[in-house]
């Protein structure tokens, strides 16, 4: 007998579509059997994890046989002295994805809506749809979230707000003052959640900091990675900061061994080493200028970024540049799921990664 198990799966999970992740070396490596390959699709730290990493996850072996520590007593410490707030407003999260994913859980559902700009992270409307609830897409003005539309959006079934800032793919960016005008507008029931996985990058003095508005406006959660500048992308390792309260509702439904020990002890040692953060920030500012002056030169618009990405402008359909890159052996990352079909996302890299990728493009182009 053949069932069509779709049928009588749960509306929200009948419409989604899994996420594309960009695409492995390994899998390039296999397809076209080229041997040197740049990955510069998943705004991964070029840099590799920091030597202080790699021996604190030494140190953790031994132990591999018992269960995490549960509550992260270690790294609660270590982040409430670092981010400046009490460890009861902390929640650790299977990356910052596990995060948005409980915040999800605990405030939507069918008949619940939250909002999010056009081109902003996928994950949130994943989480939204997984749940049962609606997510009302906001049109973005040139590329950035249109705070004034995403305000006229909210309705009585409103519970939450994604806003990235910076936004990935766009790179875009909310200042202070537009930040906290639009919070003082938000009903307190609605919960904003600013997702700061990139803003170790941003260089800017009007880039609003999250705990700040966190105090300010109670119903603000900010979430945060060590995926990015910390390096740690393979550990899955990412936190919340928010009203104790909602910190409680999202450790009721996390599950009690979420972060594993390695990511544990390896985010308790990237903290410790500010200085390899600080590299990973020099390394992109100088890898930006080099890829952004090569767009210049060619003549290719792109969006100006505070990450550690840039999206660029082909004009035209993206993705035979895409191919023609892989054939470089340059992993770009393609979104047209971010309604961008005419834009390539390109991860800042090594300088030689850089290099190979603007030798790539000027080649692909002529
Ligand atoms: C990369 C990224 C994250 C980080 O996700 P993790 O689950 O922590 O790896 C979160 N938000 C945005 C917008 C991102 O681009």
């Amino acid at each position: 007998m053949t069932q069509e198990f779709i049928s009588f799966a749960a509306l929200g999970i009948k419409e989604l579509q899994p996420y594309q992740p960009g695409k492995p070396v390994e899998e390039l490596q296999r397809e076209l059997g080229i041997s040197k390959i740049v990955k510069l699709a998943s705004n991964e730290n070029p840099l590799g994890p920091s030597e202080k990493v790699l021996e604190a996850l030494r140190s953790v072996m031994p132990d591999l046989a018992r269960y995490p520590d549960g509550s992260a007593y270690l790294l609660k410490e270590k982040l409430s002295d670092f981010v400046g707030v009490k460890t009861n407003m902390l929640t650790i999260g299977n990356g910052s994805n596990d995060v948005l994913e409980l915040l999800a859980r605990v405030y939507l559902r069918s008949g619940i809506e939250a909002i999010a700009s056009q081109h902003s992270f996928v994950v949130y409307s994943l989480v939204t749809k997984a749940l049962g609830a609606d997510l009302r897409v906001i049109p973005a003005l040139d590329y950035a979230q249109d705070l004034n539309a995403t305000l006229t959006a909210i309705n009585d079934r409103t519970r939450m707000i994604f806003i990235a800032n910076p936004n990935n793919p766009t790179g875009t960016w909310i200042n202070k003052a537009d930040m906290t005008a639009f919070l003082k507008e938000v009903r307190g029931d609605v919960i904003v959640v600013l997702d700061e996985a990139y803003s170790e990058y941003v260089d800017e003095v009007e880039y609003p900091d999250g705990i700040e508005l966190q105090r300010q406006f109670p119903n603000v959660v900010v979430t945060r990675t060590f995926s990015k500048a910390y390096g740690l992308a393979s550990l899955r390792i990412g936190y919340a900061i928010s009203h104790p309260e909602i910190a409680d509702l999202l450790n009721r439904v996390r599950q009690p061994f979420n972060v594993n020990a390695m990511s544990l002890a390896a985010a308790v040692a990237a903290l410790d080493d500010q200085e390899y953060v600080r590299a990973a920030v020099d390394l992109n500012r100088q890898g930006m200028k080099t890829v952004t002056d090569a767009c210049d030169k060619i003549g290719l618009p792109y969006i100006p970024s505070v990450g550690n990405f840039l999206t660029i402008d082909f004009g035209r359909d993206a993705m035979p540049i895409y191919n023609a890159l892989l054939h470089e052996g340059v992993i770009t990352r393609p979104i047209g799921v971010y309604e961008m079909p005419n834009h390539l996302r390109v991860t800042i890299g090594l300088a030689s990664e850089n290099e190979h990728f603007i030798a790539s493009l000027s080649k692909v182009l002529t």
